[in-house]
């Protein structure tokens, strides 16, 4: 069956969301149609995450979902991270699954879909270093914030992870593929743009960085507001935390994951930063930047983390007074040196650990959130709210702001915040953006 219609499902992290997305403009460009919510599609392609071990064991549940009940399925594209690690293996552990192409090799696709029409069912796990980008249409759509990858691969191997053997190693695109991505992007609507990569404070073409990267970006017309996720602390360099305290439209927001607040435990880690020059770079930070938000990663339960070491974690967690954090039950991924530690931690101590760092974290965002009420700032409307004339924009500090307004997405609205929550602003309407 030639497929007509398709859907993609993206999981985990941004990466994947960019790459999902330039996934259905290839099958679009190739004459497929996006099938609509509710309506069933003859291709699905599942762009899994293998971050941790509960993301990857989905994915093939997720498969299995796709049984129609009638018997029938459509076919099924196994992409992503899962894809990468699997292999061929995918398919022995899945009948279902017609293909299998790593997050590297998507731009084939369509070719790939062809062998599957002759009956064949394909595996492409290469990593042709740069060339995918190459291979992919042009963009044509954006949403008002619009994701751009521009550095892949990871070279730190930190002893948990399996990003650098899923992604392969760091590579980061050429300056000026990056500046046509952004143009286009602000031409289809973009107002806003988040540059990414796995480690992507480690850009560097043509002997410049990622503060040149920024400044080049910020002259598009029509884009408001730049981005960048995720840095590595050991990568912050002076220049990029300068461009905070020079460049308008550079947002005032770092996440900068730290993983523990334990020296032992981060050299066990092999994460190349201490908790001590973390904590500098956070200062340089709020020198450069006074009322930049910090946001962070941590993993519970690596093993050997004492007691003590985790109360270290808690410790950092006051210190730098986190706007938002990402918590994770450290999970041991097949093939990483982690995974066969000594000391792995038990599951109810992992939970107990987890409970108690989401907790202090709340505190530390939700005193972040109150400390910005009354304050006048500009929105980036993106999205309706629950109720009917809300809608939820973002502010500068990444938080989510629900107001009153019929301003469409793609409208940046000044308001004055008005209520903190817990994970969210409320704010009110100054003057309506002429835009
Ligand atoms: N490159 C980024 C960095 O080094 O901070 C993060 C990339 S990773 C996709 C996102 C987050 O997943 C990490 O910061 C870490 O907190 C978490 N993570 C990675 N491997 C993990 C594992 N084996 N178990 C639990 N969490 C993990
Ligand atoms: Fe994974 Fe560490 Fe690379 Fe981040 S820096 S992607 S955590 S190996």
């Amino acid at each position: 069956m030639t497929p007509k219609t398709f859907k993609i499902k993206s999981f985990g992290c941004q990466m994947n969301v960019y790459d999902g997305e330039r996934i259905a403009e290839l099958l679009s460009d190739r004459g497929l149609a996006a099938a609509g919510d509710g309506e069933e599609a003859d291709l699905v392609v599942l762009n899994t995450c293998h971050i941790r071990e509960k993301a990857a064991e989905k994915a093939y549940s997720d498969v299995g979902r796709l049984k129609r009940e009638d018997g029938s399925r459509p076919l099924i594209a196994l992409a992503g991270c899962v894809a990468q690690a699997e292999g061929a293996e995918a398919k022995s552990r899945s009948p279902m699954i017609d293909m299998v192409v790593g997050p590297q090799a998507y731009h084939r696709l369509p070719e790939m879909l062809e062998q599957v029409s002759r009956g064949a069912r394909p595996v492409d796990t290469d990593m042709p270093a740069i060339s995918k980008f190459d291979a992919l249409p042009a963009r044509r759509r954006a949403n008002p914030s619009a994701f751009l990858t521009v550095q892949e691969g990871c070279d730190k191997f930190c002893t948990y992870c399996v990003v650098p053997y899923t992604r392969g190693a760091e590579i980061s695109r050429p300056t000026g593929d990056i500046l046509a991505e952004a143009c286009l992007l602000a031409e289809a609507g973009a107002r806003e743009v988040v540059l990414l990569g796995q480690n992507v404070n480690a850009w560097e073409h043509e002997g410049k960085g990622l503060a040149d990267l920024i400044r080049e970006v910020a002259k598009i017309d029509g884009l408001e507001r730049i981005r960048y996720t995720t840095s590595h602390p050991a990568d912050m360099s002076d220049a990029l935390i300068a461009a905070h305290g020079e460049i308008d439209n550079l947002m005032p927001y770092l996440h900068l994951p730290v993983q523990s607040g334990s020296d032992r435990v981060l050299k066990a880690m092999n994460r190349s930063h201490t908790t001590e020059s973390y904590l500098l770079t956070i200062e340089k930070m709020r020198a450069a930047r006074p009322d930049v938000a910090i946001s962070g990663d941590f993993i519970v339960g690596f093993p050997g983390e004492t007691e003590e070491d985790f109360e270290a974690t808690l410790k950092i967690v006051e210190d730098v007074r986190y706007a938002s954090a990402y918590s994770f039950k450290y999970s041991a991924r097949p093939g990483t040196p982690a995974a066969v530690m000594e000391d792995q931690i038990p599951r109810e101590v992992m939970d107990d650990r987890l409970a108690r760092l989401q907790a202090r974290i709340a505190e530390t965002q939700l005193a972040f959130n109150r400390s910005t009420v009354g304050l006048d700032t500009q929105i980036l409307i993106e999205r309706p709210g629950r109720r009917a004339g809300q809608m939820i924009g973002r502010s500068p500090w990444l938080q989510s702001v629900h107001v009153d307004t019929d301003a469409a997405p793609g409208t940046l609205l000044d308001i004055t915040f008005t209520a903190a929550g817990p994970n969210s602003m409320t704010g009110a309407i100054r003057q309506k953006d002429a835009a």
